[in-house]
């Protein structure tokens, strides 16, 4: 069953019309039509599955966030580009917090929690899939849950992440509401999303593997990000770029757009790196951190 909208999900205005119609390339062929607020220019699916009709649209074997194993060269480049983002994500949040109670909303197999703990973070995260909870689980001791409603609500977080998730979330307001709710006073939220106005984006058009329909429910662009401010008690205080992100985009998209070859990974390459000389100018990287602060 899909469920069509009627108000925008993010700041409930009414006021949206259709934008485009994007093809899910990595899994089914369907197509889907995206829908763009004229209030705060938020781009969502609509309609959608429904949060109950979407598992089926993730099940494909190499879904990568969800996998530990390397079964092709794509993946190992994801894994290892994985890997790299785990320090720098890390450095990051330490450059405004050392240690504290952090808490990863969407952690999938639990990499970076893993490594906060070793470095004496108190971890906590969340996982819907329950395979890679599973695996998350073995490595942080059960500090793994399915739902955030799953932890009590005296409990408190220096730090939220969501990297590369929030743009999965069915009921985006709730989540992000009581997201704040478990919040420290000047805690902060940090959110990894794509950017639908960057170089690459506009380069792959429908074949732009950001678009990632219909798992990725919607797409933010910096207008959009910076009216979260007040649509929620958060200050916008900081954006970083994730240069690696255009890279894998680019090559994913290659491989949506072209016959498999191993040409698309030289195309991909120069693609990805024409993305982040081009957001040099314009500031509109392949996917970018936000830093929040709760007010
Ligand atoms: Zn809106």
């Amino acid at each position: 069953m899909s469920e069509r909208l009627t108000k925008c999900p993010l700041c409930k205005s009414g006021h949206f019309l259709n934008h485009q119609e994007l093809i899910d390339h990595a899994v089914t062929k369907e197509s889907f039509v995206i829908c763009k607020c004229t209030q705060c220019q938020l781009l969502f699916t609509n309609p959608r599955p429904e949060e109950t009709e979407i598992a089926r649209y993730y099940e494909f074997p190499e879904y990568f966030s969800h996998n530990d194993q390397s079964s092709s060269l794509t993946q190992f480049i994801y894994n290892l580009a994985r890997k790299q983002n785990i320090k720098k994500k890390i450095n990051l949040i330490e450059s405004y917090k050392n240690s504290g109670r952090w808490l990863d909303y969407g952690c999938g197999t639990g990499e970076l929690l893993s490594a906060a703990k070793n470095r004496s973070w108190k971890v906590t995260g969340i996982e819907p899939n329950e395979k890679a909870r599973g695996l998350a689980n073995a490595k942080l001791e059960n500090k793994v849950f399915q739902s955030i409603e799953e932890i009590r609500e005296t409990k408190k977080f220096d730090v939220i992440t969501l990297f590369h998730v929030i743009e999965h979330i069915h009921s985006l307001r709730k989540t992000i509401k009581s997201l704040l709710k478990h919040l420290k006073p000047d805690g902060y939220i940090i959110i990894a999303v794509p950017n639908p106005e960057s170089w690459d984006a506009l380069k792959y058009g429908p074949f732009w593997a950001g678009w990632d329909v219909p798992r990725h429910l919607y797409h933010f662009n910096k207008t959009c990000i910076k009216g979260l401010e007040e649509l929620f008690t958060m200050k916008l205080i900081d954006e970083k770029p994730m240069k690696m992100d255009s890279f894998y985009v680019s090559l994913l998209s290659e491989g949506y757009q072209n016959q498999k070859s191993l040409g698309n990974f030289l195309k991909g390459f120069t693609s990805g790196m024409r993305s982040n000389i081009e957001a040099k100018k314009t500031n509109n990287y392949s996917s970018n951190i936000f830093i929040f602060q709760k007010r």
